[in-house]
């Protein structure tokens, strides 16, 4: 079960987690609980990191929050004291050297998810659920070394299943830090921002757990943006490869890499609202519900750059494309969308710099165009690729709405019906196709 933080954000929050966790261990499951950082803390932390390099120095800023948060759920003083100190003289370190490596800012980050989790547990003891926090290096989390993207070592399954059997006392709850591990060397590492997600899904991989909860604090995942889309709701099921383009095309509910160790080891994925524990959320599985819509969702992802070659000299001509993105991986431009005609290529990229890198020698290619401010708004459905008409709805709804669309891409048994559009027509485009899709 893992927690983000708007989850534990104060104490509020955190009661009803404990009643959430409570009833899963009267219902006899055997829980392990992932926390996030308090909601802002992580933030918090970097800001005053970066403003110590800058001069200030400034602890207070984050101490007091997390102080606050501390005091209002009964905890005692001496329990972040060893914490409080060990972050003043790492923002002394880093503001006497004027420096805030990778290194550095993944050890100042740390420190939320290992306050939070002795925080919480220390709120479940008193209220009666047996806890006890972990550091999750101390569980067999061990990372490679590299920082704001670590992940965990080869093999980091079987050292984990042994330290959960070794160090976790029979009927106790372990609550463990999201975000974070430690290399071999004993450094600490991080997974990237918002990685407790993965953290959790990497935790249950290695315990080849029943299911993954993900607690936040919407009803699971939405068929679109509910603040773009009034009638927005509930996706009740969603199979792993819809969950997946859905994160990768802008959906702010999970992240990208997050569904892989579920994937990898068919864990399913629950998607819950803390605030709504009655409600049903959304499975992610490997399985699709042959009573779901067509359509699972819709999701855009804002502020692409498009690049169009044209030239006459290009198809026909064997190799044409292997060179081209030779060059774009050369330059590490990554594509997204793409659609070639015999005269032209349009690819979309949000590696803008990247490609400003390759373009000297994209020209060669042909003459380039490049332009900003594109949006690829994406319709995701298992049903998509057989369903009649669908095609013409998705476009005709565009057409009701009155928004040009620039590019279109839909592969042989795609689950994924993409279009580009320009930033500002979002407001307008996916309403409409919202409620051609779903009313
Ligand atoms: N606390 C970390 C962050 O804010 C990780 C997380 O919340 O998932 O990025
Ligand atoms: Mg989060």
């Amino acid at each position: 079960m893992k927690f983000g933080g708007s989850s534990v954000a104060n104490k509020q929050q955190i009661a009803k987690v404990t009643e959430i966790v409570r009833a899963a261990r009267d219902a006899s499951a055997r829980v392990v609980v992932v926390c996030s950082a308090h909601k802002g803390i992580t933030n918090a932390l970097i800001e005053t990191a970066r403003a110590a390099q800058a001069g200030e120095l400034t602890p207070r800023r984050v101490l007091d929050r997390q102080a606050e948060i501390a005091t209002s759920l009964g905890c005692a003083p001496s329990l972040l004291k060893p914490f409080f100190a060990e972050i003043r003289d790492l923002l002394r370190g880093i503001n006497l050297v004027k420096e805030l490596s990778p290194r550095s800012l993944d050890y100042i980050s740390s420190f939320g998810e290992r306050m939070s989790v002795r925080c919480i547990a220390d709120f479940f003891l008193r209220a009666g659920v047996r806890a006890r926090a972990f550091d999750i290096w101390d569980l067999g989390f061990i990372t490679d070394e590299c920082f704001g993207n670590a992940r965990p070592l080869a093999g980091y399954e079987d050292a984990m299943r042994d330290a959960f059997a070794t160090q976790v006392p029979e009927g106790t709850i372990p609550v463990v830090t999201g975000f974070v591990g430690k290399t071999r060397a004993g450094e600490i590492t991080t997974v990237g921002r918002n990685g407790s997600d993965l953290t959790a899904t990497l935790i249950g991989a290695a315990l080849r757990a029943r299911e993954v909860q993900i607690w936040t604090d919407t009803d699971g995942v939405m068929t679109a943006d509910p603040s773009v889309v009034e009638g927005a709701r509930n996706i009740p099921t969603m199979h792993f490869d819809e969950a997946a383009e859905l994160a990768y095309f802008g959906s702010r509910m999970l992240h990208p890499s997050t569904l892989l160790p579920a994937i990898a080891n068919n864990i399913p994925v629950r998607v819950l609202n803390t605030n709504r524990p009655e409600h049903r959320g959304t499975v992610i599985q490997d399985r699709v519900d042959p009573s779901g819509n067509v359509v699972t969702s819709i999701a855009y992802k804002e502020r692409q750059t498009v690049l169009t070659i044209n030239s006459v000299r290009m198809f026909g001509q064997s190799g044409y494309l292997a060179r081209l993105y030779e060059v774009l991986g050369r330059h590490g431009v990554v594509v997204d969308m793409i659609a070639t005609s015999e005269v032209s290529i349009s690819l979309t990229t949000n590696t803008r710099e990247a490609l400003e890198r390759a373009l000297p020698t994209l020209r060669k290619f042909g003459r380039c165009e490049v332009e900003e401010g594109k949006t690829i708004l994406v319709v995701v459905g298992h049903g998509l690729y057989d369903a009649r008409g669908m095609g013409a709805r998705i476009l005709g709804a565009m057409s009701t709405a009155g928004v040009n669309v620039e590019m279109v891409s839909f592969a042989a048994r795609s689950i994924n019906f993409s279009m580009l559009i320009d930033d500002r027509d979002i407001g307008r485009a996916v309403p409409v196709l919202h409620h051609e899709l779903f009313s």
